[in-house]
């Protein structure tokens, strides 16, 4: 039986260390997984960083951005693989939105609703977050989030505080 294909939508961000070559070199292993294809990669973007006080002007600010793709995988198979990277690129777990060297979030796996105690899909925050919004944007301006509707609509009311980030010309997938 050959695997079905599911369309996913994975967010990346990065505040410490080389930001933008993590995040790259990290889409770049997703898209040789076993159970990945089809890997397209949107612009990075920079953000304040936001911590349980909320945004933090003194800490290092953020890169973020998304990827699409499809996965053979399912979706507990798919955060393995996205926490084995994280951890290979010296992501270390203390706290809680602390400063981090990776974060690989999924975001959606294709319609499924997945809540058990390590996965919750579609990701809570996703509707709320310019800093996956506005990449996903760059990449589909006709995204739609499921339960929440168009995204276009979801940015304009959350406000876009994101900046296209310059990477250099042979940085991007
Ligand atoms: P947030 O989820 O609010 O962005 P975070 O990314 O900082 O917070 P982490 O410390 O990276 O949180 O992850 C904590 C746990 O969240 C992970 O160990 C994982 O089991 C769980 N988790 C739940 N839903 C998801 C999801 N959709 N994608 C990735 N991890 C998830
Ligand atoms: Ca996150
Ligand atoms: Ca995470």
């Amino acid at each position: 039986m050959i695997a079905q294909r599911v369309p996913v939508l994975l967010a990346f961000g990065a505040n410490l260390g080389d930001r933008g070559e993590t995040i790259r070199a990290a889409q770049q292993r997703l898209a040789e997984a076993d159970g990945v294809l089809d890997l397209v990669a949107s612009p990075l973007r920079e953000t304040i960083a936001l911590t349980v006080d909320g945004p933090d002007d003194d800490a290092p600010r953020y890169l973020n951005g998304v990827a699409t793709a499809e996965t053979t995988l399912d979706p507990h198979q798919l955060l393995d693989l996205v926490q084995s990277i994280e951890s290979d690129y010296g992501r270390v777990r203390d706290t809680h939105w602390g400063d981090r060297t990776l974060d690989i979030d999924i975001m959606l796996f294709g319609g499924r609703v997945v809540s058990d105690e390590r996965l919750q899909i579609p990701h809570p925050h996703a509707f709320e977050r310019d800093f996956v919004l506005a990449p996903w944007l760059d990449l589909d301006p006709d995204a739609v989030l499921m339960g929440h509707g168009r995204v276009t609509e979801l940015l304009a009311r959350i406000g876009d505080t994101t900046r296209r980030f310059e990477e250099p010309t042979d940085a991007t997938l």
